[in-house]
This record gives C-alpha cells, structure tokens and sequence, in this order.
C-alpha cells in the first residue's frame, strides 16, 4: 500500500469477499456495513495518496462486538441488546480510524464476554478455522477467528481473564492483554471493570505493535487510564536481544493437568531461547491454586453490579408487560433477554455481596487477589520476564464443558493470575500438536508491555509457527 500499488478500498472490497466466502462456516461475524467501511477506505486511499503515513492507514480491523462502533448495533452476544446501536465510538476506535484503520465488522463471543469457548454467545457459536467440529476458544472468539482465517490483519478483543489470550492459543494467533489501564476503557461494555482490558489481536506481535501504537496513551474519558513507555518503539518493532535474559518458568504452572503435547510444544519453544542465550530459571508463584476462586468471586460480583443497567428500561429489548408495572417489566425482560450463564453469574456475584457473606466472600477475595499479585512481584526479582502455557491442551470439542460451568471455569487456569495482577501478558503460536495450534504465554511486569512484544518478535524471527494458516475453504 505505501508503495501505491494496492488501495484500502480494494483490500476492504476483499476482505469482505472472504467473509461471504467463508463465514457461512465459521461464523465469526455478527454484523457489518459494508458502504460505510467502503467509505472509510476511500478516505483512507485519499490520505496514502497525498502521501500521508500512519501504522494502520487503509487497513481493516475487525471489533468485538462489545465495543462501540458509533451507528452500527452492538449486541454484546446477547439478546437484552438486540435492537441497541451505539450511539458513540469507544477510544480504541475512534483513535483506529482516526489513524485510518478501517473497521469492517462487530464480532461474535461468548455472551458479555462471559466465557472460554464462543459457545455462551446467543446468536450461536464461531467454529475453529482449524477445524469447524471444535470451539475457538473464548470469549473473544470471533475477533480471534478472523484474524486466523485471515478475513482482516487485525482485530480488537477484550481480556477479563484470558479472553483474547485462550483463543489465540486455540486458532494459532498472537494476542496481547496489555497492562491494567494502558487501553482505554471508555465504550467496551463494562464485565468486570477491574479486570477487564482491551486486547489487540494479529498474526504477529510486529503487527499488534501497529495497532496498539495508535491506540495506547492516557485518555480523560477513562479514570483508570495509565500512559504506557516507550510506545514511539512500537510502529517499528525491533527483535529483543535474547542473551542474558532470564526467563522465569513458574512451577506451578508446568504442574499435573498439562497434556504431554502441549508440554513438548512449550519445551521446544523455550529451546529456542536458550539457543540465543537466554536463561531458564525457576520461579514460584505460590497461591496459584487460588487464583480461579478468587476470579470468579470477584468477576462475578463485579458481574452482578455492572450488568444491572440491563433493565429494559434504558437499552435494547423491552419485554411489554401490559400489567404488573415496572418491576414485572424489569425482570420479564432479564429472564428473557439473558442467558443461563450470565444469569449464574449474576446470581453468585449477588450472593458474594450480600450483607453477612461481604467479607467471608468479596473481601477475602481481594485479599487473596492481593497475595497472587504479590507472587508476581517476588518473581520479578529473579526473572526479567515468565513463560507459561495459555492453555491445558489445545481446542476442545463443541459441548465438551457446556455442562459443567466449573470444567469450563477452569480452562483459564494459566490466564486469570495475570488479571487480577493487572499484568502484560500475551499469547503467541508455539506449535502443533495432534495437528491442532497451542500457544505459549509471556508475562511481564507491570507497564514492560513495549519490551514483551520485542521479545515476542524476536521469537517470531526465528521460527514460523506464526506463519502456519488453516486450508479453508466455502
Ligand atoms: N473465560 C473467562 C470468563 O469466563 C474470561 C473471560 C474474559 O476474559 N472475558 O470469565
């Protein structure tokens, strides 16, 4: 494109191509507008041919479908949306188009963002481009399935505890969930708003270093908004020098429970590393084994709070109730318009916060949110960055865990610590293993978000996991 020989508007025209192609399969797309996006590339071109550059002019990006697109529904995965438009765009947007990326589709995911595998959403699951029989992985998977069918080079997500990082593993995709407050919030649909993230999603971390450079930076409009260093490294990316740094492993995380391949995948991973000089050492994070309860006692809680807007008063669905007044109205259209996993949710986070069982649940959380932040702490005292597994073993089959929530819960086991510490993390391709992608986990300390993607990058420079795409076909 910088070099004039392709237009925004031919590769929107096309990406749009292969979505009709290929979307009936896999389901990634809950909506578009395809002449207003037209419309953006051809600004877009108009700018490139004066001359102008930016990291993402003229490129397409695809949004979950819980951020705001000014115009456009957003449905949140969720039926108490349906009818909703967005009145206005959220940061990460409008600084996209602003910087002329052109945004092509509101993605699928689980409902709310509430989930590890698509399947929660209700207008029906995204399928895994690496085999339509399997989930993609969760909740942002749409955003992840269509960078990984390569409808778009980039996609936003969102990152509670493991959202953007989980699928990426799945679908063979590199994904960031940057550090607490470094994207703004402002217009991505509050889950739990002290854990959730925006997370940026793309075939390589040199491309998600684009994207997240036009995005990143303080913004008033978000109280928790933090500025991130060294962001002017970003639009060109450069390889970490590898000699010397010390990789820490927590134990228990390579504990029981990790499927053999996925262990051999990471260990061939980490060789490569060790080959270019960096140093494996051992770390501990000890109140790991706390890590889901804490999670889901304080998501959901938070959960229950933030989804109470839903009241059919203020947006989307409205079930009419000719008699029985507004209460009846209210929870008419909740029962119908929520489903069963966001109602257990809602539920056990409004337990959490009862009067009398406050502190035995909601405070002793944050105590023990505190003491596995703290973990991470002593571990950066040894370690410059961890590595990890994202995930047990690779994508499961559809309703493998839809019956048993706490199965379900505990896929995230590598993903929530990271939350609740407010850490940079991200996932990144490491192999394949039964023919099916896995991916490895980087951590960092607090704000080294810059310094991750380098070392992601190096990564990539030296093997082609990446580069590895699914045979699709209509
Ligand atoms: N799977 C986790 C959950 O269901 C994380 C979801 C997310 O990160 N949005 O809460």
């Amino acid at each position: 494109m910088d070099a004039g020989d392709l237009s925004s508007e031919t590769l929107v025209r096309a990406a749009f191509h292969r979505i009709r192609t290929l979307d009936g399969t896999l389901h990634a797309i809950l909506a578009t507008d395809e002449a207003r996006s037209i419309e953006l590339a051809r600004k877009a071109d108009a700018r490139l041919q004066v001359g102008e550059r930016t990291p993402v002019l003229g490129l397409p990006v695809i949004l979950k479908d819980n951020l705001h697109w000014s115009g456009l529904p957003m449905t949140c995965g969720s039926r108490v949306l349906e009818g909703y438009v967005a009145p206005y765009d959220a940061t990460v947007v409008s600084r996209l188009i602003v910087a002329g990326a052109v945004p092509i589709a509101k993605a699928n995911l689980d409902e709310f963002a509430m989930g590890s595998s698509g399947e929660y959403s209700a207008f029906g699951p995204a399928r895994n481009p690496w085999d339509p029989s399997l989930v993609p992985g969760g909740s942002s998977s749409g955003s992840v399935v269509s960078v990984a069918a390569r409808y778009a080079p980039l996609a936003l997500g969102s990152d509670t505890g493991g959202s953007v990082r989980l699928p990426a593993s799945f679908c063979n995709v590199t994904a960031l969930r940057p550090t607490y407050g470094v994207l703004s919030r402002y217009g991505l649909t509050a889950m739990a708003s002290s854990l959730d993230q925006v997370g940026p999603i793309a075939a390589t971390a040199e491309d998600l270093a684009l994207a997240f450079s036009v995005m990143a930076g303080l913004d008033p409009l978000d109280s928790t908004s933090v500025d991130l260093p060294g962001t002017e490294r970003l639009a060109r990316l450069q390889a970490a020098e590898l000699k010397g740094l010390r990789i820490g492993l927590p134990k228990e995380y390579f504990a029981d429970g990790l499927e053999p391949g996925v262990r051999s995948l990471l260990d061939t991973a980490l060789r490569v590393f060790e080959d270019k000089g960096a140093r494996l050492v051992e770390v501990s994070l000890p109140h790991t084994r706390y890590a889901i309860d804490t999670y889901y006692l304080l998501c959901t809680s938070e959960v229950s709070s933030n989804l109470s807007r839903f009241d059919g008063v203020r947006y989307g669905l409205r079930v009419p109730v000719p008699e029985g007044g507004l209460p009846e109205m209210i929870a008419q259209t909740r029962d119908r318009g929520l489903g069963d996993e966001v109602k257990r949710r809602i539920l056990l986070g409004t337990f959490c916060l009862s009067k009398g069982y406050y502190d035995a649940f909601y405070t002793k959380a944050l105590k023990a949110r505190t003491l596995i932040a703290a973990d991470f702490h002593a571990a950066f005292a040894k370690a410059d960055i961890l590595a990890s597994p994202v995930s047990l073993g690779p994508a499961f089959p559809f309703g493998a865990k839809t019956d048993d929530p706490m199965s379900m819960y505990l896929a995230d086991v590598y993903t929530v610590p990271t939350a609740l510490a407010g850490l940079p993390c991200l996932s990144m391709p490491a192999g394949f293993t039964g023919g099916l992608p896995a991916g490895i986990q980087l951590i960092g300390p607090a704000l080294s978000d810059v310094r991750l993607l380098e070392v992601a990058h190096a990564f990539q420079s030296l093997t082609r996991h990446h580069l590895e795409t699914p045979t699709l076909s209509a």
